[in-house]
């Protein structure tokens, strides 16, 4: 009986120990560098790339991934919505769409997009984006668009049409 009592105080002492071990750790952590800060916040490898508007993941969309800075969007129309909702989002340095023959990166601000047409992204109704406006017109003329519209000139009354409200 006596040594089952001396193996639990051990066990307890060495418990303590490692407690306050760690408790030490936790305290040097805590008041770690400038530099540790540095490599903390590095270790978010990837921004969250969820669309920032609806919640899709927005990688599964190769071809409609839009971004703002790094704020993703699983498309053009969420993006849109989003600067609408909240026009913090257009002074992004950096915003693209996907272009839709080149399939790569296209500067939002350089886009003609196409609405009304019977091409449909993620999340249904969408803007269709083109590096060039012929491209934007052809495809209006074949996909039933209604209307090409640059960034600068969208509104809500635009964004409602585009999206079929
Ligand atoms: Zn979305």
């Amino acid at each position: 009986m006596r040594i089952f009592f001396l193996a639990l105080a051990s066990a307890a002492c060495g418990f303590m120990l490692s407690a306050c071990v760690k408790n030490t750790q936790v305290a040097e952590s805590s008041t770690s560098t400038s530099t540790e800060d540095t490599e903390q916040s590095t270790e978010v490898v990837m921004p969250n790339s969820d669309c920032h508007n609806c919640g899709m993941p927005s990688l599964e969309y190769p071809k409609w991934v839009s971004r703002a800075d790094d704020l993703y969007f699983c498309s053009p129309r969420c993006l849109m919505i989003k600067c609408m909702k909240d026009p913090k989002i257009k002074t992004a340095t950096t915003m693209t769409v996907i272009e839709y023959y080149e399939t790569k990166p296209l500067a939002v601000k350089d886009a003609f997009f196409v609405i009304g047409s019977d091409v449909t992204g993620p999340m249904g109704n969408d803007f269709i984006p083109f590096a060039d406006q012929k491209a934007a017109q052809d495809f209006m003329a074949e996909h039933k668009g209604k209307k090409i519209l640059r960034f600068a000139d969208l509104t809500q009354e635009l964004l409602n049409e585009a999206l079929g409200r």
